[in-house]
């Protein structure tokens, strides 16, 4: 812990004593795995929501089930709401770019 709030005050993010406990949460899940497989099971899921739930957008790093990080996952879902405000004609699946299959 006090190596973080060494580094969190030394960049400036927080005042030095702003910083009194710090825990550890492992979330199951957290990265999308590409194990042998995964590709097309990915894929049936997608299929099925698609068939049944038209309205249904699926985007960020767990929607779209790529490895993207923060800035791809705001431009992301900045399309899409774009798209779906009419502020757009098309919506560009930016997570497209981080396929690896
Ligand atoms: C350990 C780690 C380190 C990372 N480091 C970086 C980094 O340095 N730089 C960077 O750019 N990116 C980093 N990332 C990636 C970045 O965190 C993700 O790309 C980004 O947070 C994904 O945003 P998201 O909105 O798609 O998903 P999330 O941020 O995961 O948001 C999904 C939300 O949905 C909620 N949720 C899930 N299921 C349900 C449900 N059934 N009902 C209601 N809510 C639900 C979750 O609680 C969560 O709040 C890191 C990721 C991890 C795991």
């Amino acid at each position: 812990m006090q190596r973080a709030i060494t580094d969190f005050t030394r960049i400036g993010f927080v005042p030095p004593d702003s910083l009194h406990d710090a825990w550890v949460l492992r979330v199951p899940y957290a990265y999308p795995v590409y194990y042998i497989g995964y590709a097309e099971k990915v894929r049936r899921v997608k299929e099925f929501l698609d068939t049944n739930f038209a309205n249904l957008h699926l985007v960020g790093r767990t929607g779209s089930f790529r490895y993207m990080n923060s800035d791809g996952v705001i431009e992301d879902a900045l399309a899409l709401s774009n798209y779906l405000t009419g502020q757009m004609n098309e919506y560009i699946d930016v997570s497209r770019d981080y396929k690896v299959d």
